[in-house]
């Protein structure tokens, strides 16, 4: 009970610093020992970068802070109690945020054999939904989606991308992307088909899947239906996974056309989305939910009776330094 207290005053927001290991490219003589790195995370919820750009070594702090030895089931520690809430009603976003390589998809997807949060997320729904067949009967129905440049194009029809326009819409039962396809999934089976139809889509119009993930922003939404077996009342919670575009903030040199036009709109939907978490941090009246196609899909999953988990991914290495801190210094406002 104190603990759902707490985390309202905080305004429903958790946020998490995921740093990854070293990758063997990145095991040069400029990147030096762990002792010289200049990301240190100093303790459970601390980190430390050194300086850089001419500004002194600064602390961060936040909710937690995995190291880059603590695993996919340590990650997912951190968000199981937000997950297995959207049983009871709740409605959850779970993002991951950074620079392009910084890991936002092992953490969210996670390589063949070590899966990340969404695979973690389903399958401890649909047990704890079997545990509780008693007193409940729960359906659960997905769909993915990603918006790229403003647009949302659905990603479990072929060839969405010359389809119609999809627009986010208020309805009765909250926000939903009208038109959009939602298929009823009873297990993981289902689960991994489904993924597997929106990853191929995806990669179907996207001439380099590399730079394309980078630019969009992915979202594996998931609908649970929970019918009280006692009364017939059902709770309907959402939970939203989120494989944010990268944040890298373009080079001030060489950009024009698509690509300039594609950094624009993910400044445009990132920043909408830091000022969405800092008004509900302050609790202004006024939530700018309409900024951006990103904040108000998640309209009815921040804030109010929502709860959300940012996790921050950053890349331990120093050639990376410049873009790890913007991207510490974006969460820690979410703070
Ligand atoms: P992003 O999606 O942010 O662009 P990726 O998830 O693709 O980044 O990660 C970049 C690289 O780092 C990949 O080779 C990935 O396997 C590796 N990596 C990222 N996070 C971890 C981790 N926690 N443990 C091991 N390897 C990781
Ligand atoms: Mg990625």
């Amino acid at each position: 009970k104190l603990h759902n207290m707490v985390l309202e005053l905080k305004g429903n927001i958790r946020v998490l610093c995921r740093v990854r290991p070293l990758l063997e490219k990145e095991r040069t003589v400029a990147n030096g020992d762990a002792s010289s790195m200049p990301v240190r995370v100093m303790g459970e919820e601390a980190l430390r970068v050194a300086a850089v750009d001419n500004k002194p070594e600064k602390d961060f702090d936040f909710d937690r802070v995995l190291a880059p030895d603590e695993g996919q089931d340590k990650l997912y520690d951190e968000v199981a109690a937000l997950v297995t809430s959207v049983l009871d009603g709740f409605n959850v976003a779970i993002m991951a945020y950074g620079q392009t390589g910084s890991g936002k998809t092992f953490t969210m997807e996670g390589p063949e054999g070590n899966p990340g949060v969404n695979l973690r997320a389903l399958a401890d729904l649909f047990k704890l939904a079997e545990d509780r067949t008693g007193a409940f009967t729960t359906t659960f129905s997905a769909s993915v989606l990603e918006i790229y440049n403003e647009q949302i194009y659905d990603l479990l029809v072929s060839g969405a991308q010359d389809g119609d326009k999809l627009d986010v819409k208020q309805g009765p039962d909250g926000m939903y992307v009208a038109g959009l396809k939602v298929e009823e999934v009873r297990d993981m089976a289902d689960v991994t088909a489904l993924i597997g139809r929106g990853k191929s889509n995806r990669s179907t119009y996207a001439t380099n899947m590399n730079e394309h993930s980078s630019r969009s922003h992915l979202v594996l939404s998931v609908y649970v239906n929970s019918t009280s077996k006692l009364n017939g009342t059902t709770l309907r919670g959402k939970l939203h996974l989120i494989d944010l575009a990268g944040s890298e903030r373009l080079s001030r040199t060489g950009a024009q056309g698509d690509r300039l036009k594609e950094a624009q709109a993910i400044n445009k939907s990132l920043s909408a989305l830091g000022d969405v978490i800092q008004a509900l941090q302050q609790r202004n009246a006024h939530i700018p939910y309409r900024n951006s196609k990103l904040t108000r899909l998640l309209e009815d999953s921040l804030g109010g009776n929502s709860k959300c988990v940012m996790i921050v991914n950053v890349s331990p290495a120093a050639e990376n330094v410049s873009e790890t801190k913007c991207s510490l210094e974006f969460a820690s406002r979410a703070r």
